[in-house]
């Protein structure tokens, strides 16, 4: 059963019943029908309905952070730049769909040829708990402008969190029923993508997941995109500025309790500058505010559950078995709220988990690298290719590694890795395949059409 946990209490907050098997049917179909008024509704009217929503989230920025804060641990201030980020790209489709899903015409031999670009349908999203509204929002913004209908499977434990989202398009005038959520089980998912009024499916979360949704939508032949897991790299070259690349990278690693794909995961650092980097990453982390995510002054919250973060401290203590080292943290608070310490381990190498697997917690692992060319050989040695961020002075060097050495979807130089409306966002490998956001993103939901005229 869906149910809100105050991960900082562990208190239960409020269970949600489960939608009955015999009432999915009737409500995949009731989006099916908004859909097919919403696809022949012109492209300036959709844009009011986005630019509407923009502004219902806007206004209740503070509730939607607080709701955040009590169901998965976000501090509040987190919260609103959330908010704010998903009423950008609510704005920026409503402003560009038009124009990226403008027909493109082709010299044929027809007197009239060009590429158009139709909604599929009904596309359900699972989502992931961790940005409970921005992952929603990043997929929901490109793929309602495009004219489809949107059947949402959020996370288990943010159920306060999909209802909301839900609200938020209603209170904005969408048709009713075009956007909605299922208060369904994970088991449930496969009923719902078997659905033939269900045209597409993209899921957001870990590579297990992934797996199995890319299973069932292959079987079926319905277009999916993944967006999953990752473990990336942090490359500290011999030249970087230390000071700049620790506080870049322990933000990064931090936000959001480490509880993000694109968090930096991985730091891999030349052997040369290796003890100079880790003494001015340790303040950095030791400077997070650890505590009550409702207060203002908190920088970082519990995880989002216990079992999370009981499976964080498993990869440190298999990490630390296996040779590495603790600079800090490492320790489990006492106190039933699912806290976890910023902490730093060193020594890392190839076969411990804090190399293989992600660590999806508020864990820097430190690798040693021995030049700048088996940096980028360990940043490749992994299953994963979300995001990486190379630190050197060099820009151009930066450039040409960020460019054609690196195995990633999203490549920083000298910044940490942000996902943002206009640029395309994705993975590679077990990270998954498609792109969210841009002009790229809002194609995917597409059929791209072409159209040849003859006399
Ligand atoms: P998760 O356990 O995979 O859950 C994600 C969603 O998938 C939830 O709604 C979950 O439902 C559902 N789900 C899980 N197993 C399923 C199955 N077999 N069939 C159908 N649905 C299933 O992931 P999470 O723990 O919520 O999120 C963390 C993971 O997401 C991390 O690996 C992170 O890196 C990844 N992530 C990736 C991105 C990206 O953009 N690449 C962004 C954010 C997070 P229940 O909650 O009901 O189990």
């Amino acid at each position: 059963m869906p149910t809100s946990i105050n991960p900082t209490s562990g208190e239960v907050i409020k269970e949600y019943p489960l939608l009955e098997n015999s009432a999915i049917g009737p409500a995949i179909t009731a989006t099916e029908q908004a859909h097919r008024k919403w696809r022949a509704t012109p492209f300036n009217l959709r844009s009011n309905e986005l630019k509407a929503a923009a502004r219902v989230l806007r206004r209740n920025s503070d509730l939607y952070a607080r709701l955040m804060a009590e169901e998965m641990g976000k501090p509040v201030g987190q919260g609103r730049a959330e908010i704010e980020k998903c009423a950008w790209a609510c704005d920026y489709y409503a402003d560009h769909a038009a124009t990226f899903l403008q027909p493109e015409p082709v010299e044929t031999d027809g007197f009239r040829s060009q590429v158009t670009f139709q909604p599929l349908g009904v596309v359900l999203a699972v989502m992931p708990w961790n940005f409970p509204f921005w992952q929603v929002f990043r997929f929901a913004a490109p793929a309602l402008m495009a004219g489809n209908g949107v059947l949402l499977k959020h996370a288990s434990n943010v159920p306060g969190c999909a209802l909301a989202i839900e609200e938020v398009f209603r209170e904005a005038g969408l048709p009713e029923h075009l956007f909605r959520t299922l208060m369904i089980h994970s088991q449930q998912v496969k009923a719902v993508l078997r659905n033939k009024r269900v045209a597409a499916v993209t899921l957001t979360g870990s590579t297990e997941a992934g797996r199995a949704i890319a299973q069932t939508a292959g079987r079926l032949l319905k277009k999916s995109v993944l967006e999953l897991g990752g473990s990336d790299p942090y490359l500290i070259l011999e030249d970087a500025d230390l000071d700049r690349a620790a506080r870049i990278c322990a933000t990064s690693r931090l936000i959001n309790s480490g509880q993000s794909c694109i968090a930096a995961k991985r730091f891999i650092v030349v052997a040369s500058v290796k003890e100079a980097f880790e003494e001015k990453l340790i303040p950095a982390m030791k400077a997070a505010v650890m505590g009550d995510p409702l207060k203002e002054r908190t920088t970082m919250g519990p995880m989002a559950r216990r079992n999370l973060r009981d499976e964080l401290h498993r990869q440190v203590q298999a990490s630390l078995k296996a040779g590495a080292r603790c600079l800090m943290g490492g320790g489990i608070p006492e106190g039933p709220g699912a806290f976890y310490p910023p902490t730093v381990l060193t020594d890392v190498t190839r076969r411990m988990p804090a190399f293989r697997e992600e660590l999806f917690g508020p864990v820097a692992a430190i690798i040693s690298a021995k030049n700048r060319r088996d940096a980028v050989k360990l940043a490749n040695d992994s299953s994963y290719g979300l995001g990486a961020a190379v630190f050197t002075r060099d820009t151009a060097l930066g450039e040409e590694i960020a460019t054609t050495e690196l195995e990633a979807g999203n490549c920083f130089v000298n910044d940490f890795v942000k996902s943002d409306p206009r640029l395309p966002f994705g993975g590679i490998k077990e990270s998954g395949y498609g792109r969210e956001l841009s002009h790229y993103g809002i194609k995917e939901f597409t059929n791209i059409k072409t159209v040849v005229m003859k006399q």
